[in-house]
């Protein structure tokens, strides 16, 4: 412990001189990096700056992004990025103290930005973390914008949508079949989607952060599950999902696959879009 403790101090100078190294670099003109601590934010990142800065995350996506501890690479490409994007301190809880000494211009949480909040009806019930937000902000169409145009802000480039209204409106109108179908989801992780697109929030197994639920709500799910009329169990690839499988053979419900993570998304200037539609057809997947 106290090992890592020196070894983080030592790693803190590093990124302060790393600022002032991205600086210069801006100056001259080179292409700005931003790094971002998950995946989704990434893409994000890439829709928004497109070819004008070079995109790189932390989490790989062999690791659940709640439980994720910074490795020494990820530490020097903080040190390198102009910018550091992340979703805040109760999301990657284990980064928070390196976060913290970043310099104020190098870092954008999201978390802080005003993005659509959830009613409280659509936040967990569940016993251990009742009225916890909802972290998994980029699944709501609009938060992406709005983190897009934060970034796009930062780095002075002209602000635009990622994902249009048009486009948007048009994804409404395809899930409007699955509106009052229900699910159940591996953890409480979408919220946010079922916000922006008017679904139901289905129960989970797991609460926000991943985390076993207690026994008071693992008895509640079991008596929702039996009557409630649920069509399918999602699970996410980066998980093991055993909880989620024994479940879904216990009460005989299909296991459909749902990338909340876009693990298989390419990072493109259109990458938003096309994880925002993948989403949507594998969340139809579950009613057909
Ligand atoms: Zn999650």
């Amino acid at each position: 412990m106290i090992i890592k403790t020196i070894h983080y101090n030592i790693l803190a100078c590093a990124l302060l001189l790393g600022a002032s190294v991205a600086a210069t670099q801006l100056q001259f003109g080179a292409k700005p990096l931003i790094v971002t601590s998950i995946k989704p934010l990434a893409i994000i990142a890439k829709s928004a700056a497109g070819d004008a800065a070079q995109v790189q995350y932390l989490v790989p996506a062999s690791q659940s992004p709640h439980d994720f501890t910074l490795p020494v690479s990820a530490l020097r490409k903080i040190a390198d990025a102009d910018l550091v994007v992340w979703i805040g301190a109760d999301f990657e809880t284990r980064s928070a103290k390196l976060m913290a000494k970043l310099p104020d211009d190098k870092l954008l949480t999201t978390m802080d930005l005003s993005l659509a909040q959830l009613q409280n009806s659509e936040q967990s019930d569940s016993d251990d973390h009742s009225m916890e937000a909802d972290p998994h902000l980029w699944l709501n169409p609009d938060n992406g914008n709005k983190i897009a145009a934060a970034i796009q802000a930062r780095l002075g480039l002209p602000i635009k949508d990622i994902i249009s209204r048009q486009h948007m409106a048009r994804l409404k109108a395809e899930l409007a079949a699955s509106a009052d179908k229900t699910y159940l989801s591996h953890h409480e992780a979408y919220a946010h989607f079922a916000a922006a697109f008017d679904l139901k929030l289905g129960p989970s197994i797991r609460n926000a952060s991943g985390g076993t639920q207690g026994a008071k709500t693992q008895y509640r799910l079991r008596k929702t599950i039996v009557k409630t009329n649920i069509s399918c169990v999602f699970v996410e690839p980066q998980y093991k999902d055993k909880d989620a499988a024994i479940i879904a053979a216990e009460y005989g419900l299909p296991v459909v696959e749902l990338d909340t993570q876009g693990l298989s998304q390419t990072l493109s200037e259109r990458a938003y879009t096309e994880f925002i539609d993948r989403l949507v057809v594998q969340f139809k997947a579950c009613f057909q």
